[in-house]
């Protein structure tokens, strides 16, 4: 193959070969079966690893074009999706933990990642080690033990936009053995490539950035031959297949993944530069902003940008957090993120109305927080609609 090419040329070519057409746009294969030739090619393909054309639980054109797009675009040698981000993770755990295992996770991580692990903790006696400062080596060093099996990252993480030094914990991982997985979901391949700095998997919520349009879910996992088809054998037992149509819509997303992740960033950074000088304003976290404690990781590890993700918090308290997001109208009230229009979630009253204080404060969630998913929209438009609700919060003293 002409190699190498950019992301969006990649993007939009590089699957190219799995569209026995001649429609340029690859067409949906809305199918459950394909006839087989002959006998003798049903014994084949029963026997080989994702055969593009036999049963779509074990493969389809439309899984295998967008795989081959996401594989080239993280630099893997290979990449599998799946019916949610979930999905992979889950794939992850049940190929390479056993029960008994050891586990090295940060503490601040996606819930669903941390239920994943608290469920293997309880049900497979996983045990694990969390660790608190992302940024402190010495910590990811002092987890590590004889039984460790998998070390997990998120960078930066969600909610709180932590970094972690993927070089630091790769090496780490190489020099005990211990395979290293990367949640690549808020960076995207656009601006982190967890495999150049020796990750050996890289997995992913697609719903978010990678699909981009708040309209599929879909989880990707990419890395090695070896350790794909590990999964890939598993995805065919138990059947979290990404649908045709998901993965045809998850492709035409990932055509326009360069342009949009690198117009939400650019808008990311400037409303993050504007943030910090509202006077209601108590913090702004952005990996971008040179006061951001993870600034310099994600200078050296982050390539055109820093994401599209900002926090920040109001002075005012949960009160405040609730009144300013009722008053937005072009920033939409919602918990997902990495879409073209932009999001706002207030975990105190939203997703962690209902978790324990302690809990919260390990997670750096305060009352007044805001987790701002910045879309593409026009700037002066957003800085319109959040200076409304700072106009409403205002009043909430
Ligand atoms: C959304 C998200 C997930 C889960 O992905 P789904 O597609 O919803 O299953 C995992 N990790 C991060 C960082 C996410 O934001």
């Amino acid at each position: 193959m002409p190699k190498p090419w950019g992301p969006t040329t990649t993007a939009i070519h590089a699957g190219r070969r799995f569209n026995p057409t001649r429609a340029v746009t690859t067409p949906i294969f809305q199918t459950s079966v394909f006839q087989l030739l002959e006998n003798r090619e049903g014994a084949e393909f029963a026997a080989s690893v994702e055969p593009p054309a036999f049963y779509t639980r074990w493969g389809n054109p439309n899984q295998s074009e967008v795989e081959a797009v996401l594989a080239e675009l993280e630099g893997a040698e290979r990449a599998l999706v799946t019916a949610s981000g979930m999905a992979a993770f889950a794939l992850v755990f049940e190929a390479f933990l056993k029960t008994g295992d050891h586990l090295v996770a940060p503490s601040a991580i996606y819930l669903g990642t941390e239920q994943l692990i608290r469920r293997w903790e309880a049900e497979r006696d996983l045990k694990v080690t969390w660790v608190q400062n992302t940024l402190d080596q010495g910590e990811w060093e002092a987890a590590i033990r004889p039984e460790t099996r998998l070390i997990w990252v998120e960078t930066p993480s969600n909610p709180t936009l932590a970094l972690t030094d993927l070089a630091a914990v790769a090496a780490l991982g190489r020099k005990h053995g211990i395979r290293t997985v990367a949640d690549n979901t808020f960076p995207s391949p656009i601006h982190t490539k967890p495999l150049d700095f020796g990750i050996d998997l890289s997995v992913a919520s697609a719903t978010k950035y990678l699909a981009g349009h708040s309209d599929v879910v879909a989880g990707v996992l990419a890395g090695r031959e070896a350790d794909v088809v590990a999964c890939w054998h598993l995805s065919k037992i138990w059947g979290p297949t990404l649908d045709p149509m998901a993965a045809w819509l998850l492709h035409r997303g990932l055509k326009t993944l360069a342009l949009r992740v690198r117009r939400s960033s650019d808008n990311a950074q400037a409303l993050a530069q504007w943030l910090l000088w509202q006077p209601h304003v108590a913090r702004v976290d952005y990996p971008g902003l040179p006061t951001h404690p993870g600034h310099v990781v994600a200078a050296r590890q982050m390539d055109k940008g820093f994401g599209g993700m900002v926090c920040f918090e109001l002075a005012a308290g949960l009160l405040a957090g609730q009144r300013f997001c009722e008053a937005l109208e072009v920033i939409t009230r919602g918990v997902s993120l990495g879409g073209v229009e932009s999001l706002i979630q207030h975990p105190a009253s939203m997703s962690h109305l209902k978790t324990a204080p302690e809990v919260k404060a390990r997670l750096g969630i305060t009352d007044g927080l805001l987790r701002f998913s910045v879309g593409i929209e026009d700037q002066p438009d957003l800085i319109a609609d959040l200076e409304k609700g700072f106009q409403a919060a205002a009043g909430a003293r």
